[in-house]
């Protein structure tokens, strides 16, 4: 937390995905930022999209706790629901087992990534009888009710404001009485239905039963979120978050079941992130287009570089994700560390006041005030490094320490990794790159230049010094 007056006068304004307006983001009870993130569903490993959402609601949290607000994140873990449950069955393993290693995993994910671990991190099957107790209030007050077929629904025509979050038109309820339901977890907006909140126990959910009022069964994925939030941060809160798959049906469900249930708003603010891309396309499991963080490992970059490439991107815009654009962003995170290198990192506890009034500190605040702009933060860190060779060194050594403030602030690492394996360069790409240098010196531009691409095809690239050049790996080094 920094104490600086600078920062202590800025705020962060969020834009509401529930009202399409900004919000000056602080906690409603003026004590604790209490927020909820909708977690990983644990049946395979999360991929780089999934990543990003996390990645973008880590960023927000550190910027918010760096302006001097407290909070209390909660992320569930889904470890019940119509995936866990088909794909568990597929394995063999018991539903605990199985979605016990996809939660390590996980975990690893995010500890590589950089991201925070949240104050509560609950599981939804832990919580079923919060979930029970909750259909019990809303069948109690005519919001629910138990179907034929023994599982038990929300009835949206009970809640006038069901649509408020998706903008959906609700265009007159279905004719027949099996068109009025919908059991699956997952549906879009055109097939809106009285949602399933407890699904009556079926032969293909194997022994994943639990006992209830209205016999053995399982909820639904809508009601574990509503009450494993309600549970940690009380039945209004501050901000709920999640990728923007999420507004519907998800977090419109969320939203009926909760204020149907306790009169009260939920949520005052909704922060959902765009998807990652792969050729113009939502990454996701069922399109087979993703990718992990092993992979990116096993391809040589450092989580690092993907965090980066994750933040040059405004978290309401799609970003197409391209192997090309994690290499560059890998090259920029290296250049920008090199200036932070020598830094010592308890100085970061020490520093005092003035280092905040750097040329480079309040231009990225500024910028991450406006709804999170991490692209422009980026932008205006580069520019700003570009300038650090001109000053004197007092001015160098306060600069840089406010850098290592701001990559903390993002998440980033403020020294190299060494990397694991030590690159050798090959005699081959070293006899161009001197080839290269030859060229240049000779002010032969053209050749210069084909000469660079040519070893850029091969993952290496030239950097020019004063007397002489670098040459490192374009993948590996960060
Ligand atoms: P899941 O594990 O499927 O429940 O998703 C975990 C989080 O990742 C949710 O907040 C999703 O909205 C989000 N998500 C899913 N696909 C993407 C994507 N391609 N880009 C960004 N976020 C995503
Ligand atoms: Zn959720």
């Amino acid at each position: 937390m920094y104490t600086a007056a600078t920062v202590s006068k800025m705020e962060l304004s969020l834009r509401n995905t529930l009202t399409r307006e900004s919000d000056v983001i602080g906690p409603l009870d003026g004590a604790t930022f209490r927020f909820y993130c909708c977690g990983p569903t644990v049946y395979g490993p999360a991929h780089i999209g999934n990543l990003r959402t996390f990645v973008l609601q880590d960023v927000f949290r550190r910027f918010i706790e760096s302006l001097g607000i407290e909070t209390c994140h909660v992320r569930n873990i889904t470890d019940v629901d119509d995936k866990t449950i088909r794909e568990s069955q597929r394995s063999g393993l018991s539903l605990q087992e199985f979605t016990q290693q996809w939660q390590r995993k996980f975990t690893n994910d995010c500890q590589a990534l950089n991201i925070l671990p949240p104050a509560h991190e609950p599981s939804a099957v832990a919580h079923i009888a919060d979930q029970i107790r909750l259909i019990e209030r809303l069948i109690d007050q005519g919001h629910a009710y138990q179907a034929e077929n023994g599982s038990v629904y929300f009835r949206i025509s009970s809640f006038k404001e069901y649509g408020k979050l998706s903008r959906l038109k609700l265009s007159g309820i279905q004719k027949n009485a099996s068109d009025r339901l919908v059991d699956n977890d997952e549906y879009d907006k055109e097939s809106w239905r009285d949602f399933a909140l407890w699904k009556t126990w079926k032969s293909e959910d194997g022994p994943n039963r639990w006992e209830s009022p209205w016999g053995p069964g399982r909820p639904g994925w809508h009601i574990e979120c509503s009450a494993m939030s309600m549970h940690y941060l009380g039945e209004s809160f501050d901000l709920h978050s999640g990728g923007i798959d999420l507004i519907f049906p998800h977090h419109e469900n969320e939203i009926a079941q909760s204020e149907a249930a306790t009169g009260k708003p939920f949520a005052q603010h909704w922060f959902h992130i765009a998807h990652l891309r792969v050729n113009g396309e939502k990454m996701s499991k069922s399109l087979g287009n993703l990718y992990t963080l092993d992979e990116v490992v096993d391809r040589g970059f450092q989580p690092a570089a993907l965090r980066y490439l994750l933040l040059s991107g405004h978290y309401r815009q799609p970003l197409n994700f391209t192997w090309e654009s994690l290499a560059a962003a890998a090259s920029t995170l290296r250049r920008i560390l090199g200036h932070a290198e020598g830094v010592d990192p308890e100085l970061l506890e020490n520093a005092g006041d003035t280092s905040l009034e750097t040329f480079i500190f309040n231009p990225v605040l500024e910028a991450l005030c406006e709804d999170l702009n991490t692209p422009k933060a980026l932008g205006v860190l580069n520019v700003g490094l570009q300038g650090l060779k001109a000053l004197d060194d007092g001015a160098q050594q306060a600069a840089r320490r406010d850098l290592a403030r701001i990559l903390q602030m993002l998440g980033l690492p403020w020294q190299f990794q060494k990397s694991r394996t030590e690159t050798r360069v090959p005699p081959e790409v070293e006899a161009l790159a001197l080839q290269r240098e030859k060229a240049r010196i000779a002010h032969k531009w053209d050749e210069a230049d084909l000469l660079r691409e040519a070893l850029l095809k091969q993952g290496w690239e030239v950097r020019d010094e004063v007397g002489g050049f670098e040459i490192n790996r374009t993948e590996g080094n960060v």
